[in-house]
């Protein structure tokens, strides 16, 4: 399998590269590390005439923390970067825990936090736990910029909000008050490591005591794009976290999911795995939250 002929961009500012996105439209593509992108393109999937690297954008790389914003990721931040991050595995060790759980490491080390995101495969890692920290995405394009809710930008399998000249630049996770707080993704794929997910779960809870104060559960792989389940977080707040209540919890959770067959798990399937990992993911989240 051959890569089609394509014209090749590496523009050396932000401004520049979308621009050119902006000039070519619909026949040009963004090009982070090409992990999804030009297998893609391999296959004949998909056929872009123009690649505009992102590859010199420096400003799209590192992980900082800024007081009034929170945990700040650039889009060319790699999963490895995010496993490494000592802010992350201070602040938020569930989001290196999700990156953990992707691919392999050679995948890793190359493909992107903004290419995860933006290939919007229902299916992708980082984005349930980063939509149940309540992440923001930015967006700049030729003619200005927008940070929007992380959780609106995906529209359905491949789709998301993102204009043709625009670029996705970071991810911010904002600071959550109060402290007792808890967060993981729980991750249910066919082989221990390397393989899709066929659920995953999400969830991020507010505790005092034993009582759930706040909670998102947010599930990936089992809707068109990752979905909050929102009965059952109301289900859960507010409420002693019991073992009784949180089955009740997974219940709600699976009859809001919206799953498919494939060839990977059947609808049924899917629906009872997230049952389990929803209780799983909770209760793992509620004891980090009361620890
Ligand atoms: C063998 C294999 C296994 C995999 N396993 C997993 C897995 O377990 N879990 C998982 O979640 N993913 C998995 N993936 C998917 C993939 O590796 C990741 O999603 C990766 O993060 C993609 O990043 P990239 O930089 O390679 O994106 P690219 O391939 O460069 O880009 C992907 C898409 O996003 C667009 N894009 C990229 N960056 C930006 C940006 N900043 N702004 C706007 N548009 C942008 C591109 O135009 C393209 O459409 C796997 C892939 C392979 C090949």
């Amino acid at each position: 399998m051959y890569l089609p002929d394509f014209d090749y961009f590496a523009p050396m500012s932000l401004a520049e590269a979308c621009a050119l996105l902006a000039r070519f439209g619909s026949s040009a593509k963004a090009l982070a590390a090409g992990t999804d992108l030009l297998p893609k393109m391999k296959g004949g999937l998909l056929s872009p005439e123009v690649l505009v690297s992102l590859r010199n954008l420096e400003g799209l790389r590192g992980i900082q923390y800024h007081k009034e914003r929170g945990v700040v990721i650039g889009a060319l931040v790699t999963h490895n970067d995010l496993i490494r991050s000592a802010l992350l595995q201070e602040k938020y060790p569930s989001v290196c825990g999700a990156a953990r759980q992707i691919a392999n490491y050679q995948i890793r080390n190359r493909g992107t936090v903004g290419g995860n995101i933006c290939n919007a495969v229902p299916s992708a890692d980082l984005p349930p736990i980063l939509i149940a920290l309540e992440a923001q995405a930015r967006l700049v394009g030729a003619t200005g910029e927008r940070t929007l809710p992380l959780e609106q930008f995906f529209v359905g399998p491949n789709q998301t909000v993102i204009n043709q000249d625009e670029i996705l630049t970071e991810i911010v996770i904002p600071d959550r008050e109060p402290p007792f707080t808890g967060s993981t993704y729980l991750k249910f794929g066919l082989r221990r490591s390397g393989a899709l997910a066929v659920v995953g779960v999400a969830a991020a809870v507010v505790t005092e005591g034993n009582v759930v104060k706040e909670a998102r559960i947010v599930l990936g792989a089992v809707a068109p794009v990752p979905m909050r389940a929102k009965k059952a977080e109301e289900l859960l707040t507010g409420k002693e976290a019991t073992e009784e209540l949180l089955e009740e919890v997974g219940r709600c959770a699976a009859a809001e999911s919206k799953p498919i067959s494939d060839i990977r798990a059947s609808e049924e399937y899917r629906r009872d795995m997230v049952r389990v990992f929803t209780k799983r993911a909770l209760r793992k989240a509620i004891a980090e939250g009361q620890a």
